[in-house]
């Protein structure tokens, strides 16, 4: 189209073409403004090189590129992240797995925490940040270099103290050992239909696809995670809207006590936590 005459008229041509609210998040990307000022002040012009980018970002999100790509930002937990293409896009579902690991060592100094499989960094950072450096130590892994370049990049943005260390859920970690393990792995089954759908085509797979039935790395986390874990632990996983009696499970079978579910905002059973009590009495959880 023309170069358009102001702001409103730039987000019209838009909303033709995409979600109409996502039209309004590239524009004020582009622009550099606020909602309000683009809900106030639409009669202003738009730069061209602002229209050029816009009209790129409107076309590229109708040929179904996230939005979060787009702007190469998500806000998780209050924060702003960056993220972009190899990088899992963070999930609502996933403050769920931050707050209940909050809870599970609130008012505890000197914790050692270890996020596996840390993607952006959403987990490692948020917890140094919430936890605060006094009362925890942060240790990160990923096996994709790209996603640690971001979660490096927004460790450095946010001011968190998070060592990250490139490899294999345990491997690289030496003999470090923790008082809480979280994990937001590759839980959707390989076959399910949803990877072929909406933002998920664009995600690294890597990142998204578990197995055949998407518990494969779940198996992997809670078969290594008690040799790393000291007694009185916590083991907190992420898992799908149908997985949670199966990591019960597991984590019971594993030796795990005080196992139990948690659901997030949608009533969902979303991560499942038990405690690795080495010297204690082991309850087993009842299905
Ligand atoms: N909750 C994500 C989804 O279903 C999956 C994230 C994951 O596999 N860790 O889109």
């Amino acid at each position: 189209m023309a170069e358009p005459e102001s702001l409103a008229e730039a987000l019209d041509w838009a909303r033709q073409r995409i979600d109409p609210l996502e039209a309004r998040v590239l524009l004020c990307h582009v622009a550099a403004i606020s909602h309000a000022t683009l809900r106030g002040f639409g009669e202003r012009p738009l730069a061209l090189d602002a229209w050029q980018r816009f009209e790129a970002l409107v076309r590229r999100r109708a040929a179904g590129e996230p939005v979060a790509y787009l702007t190469g930002a998500r806000e998780f937990y209050s924060r702003a992240f960056r993220v972009g293409n190899g990088v899992l896009i963070p999930r609502p579902e996933t403050e769920q797995l931050v707050g209940a690991a909050l809870d599970s060592v609130r008012g505890r100094d000197g914790i050692r925490v270890l996020d596996l499989g840390t993607g952006s960094g959403i987990v490692a950072i948020t917890l140094a940040l919430e936890l605060g450096s006094r009362a925890a130590s942060v240790v990160a892994v990923d096996r994709s270099a790209t996603a640690l370049g971001y979660a490096s990049m927004n460790a450095g943005a946010l001011g968190a103290a998070v060592d990250f260390r490139l490899g294999d859920w345990f491997a690289g970690l030496d003999d470090l050992s923790f008082d809480l393990i979280a994990a937001n792995p590759p839980y959707v089954a390989d076959s399910d239909p949803h990877l072929a759908c909406g933002d998920l085509r664009f995600e690294p797979i890597q990142a998204l696809a578990g197995g055949d039935d998407g518990l494969d790395a779940i198996r992997d986390i809670v078969a290594g995670a008690g040799a790393r874990l000291s007694a009185g632990a916590s083991l907190l996983i992420e898992h799908g809207h149908d997985q949670a009696s199966e990591v019960r499970r597991m984590l019971a079978a594993a030796g795990f006590a005080l196992v139990r579910s948690v659901r997030d905002l949608a009533g969902i059973e979303r991560v499942t936590t038990g405690r690795w009590c080495v010297d204690g009495i082991r309850r087993r959880a009842v299905d």
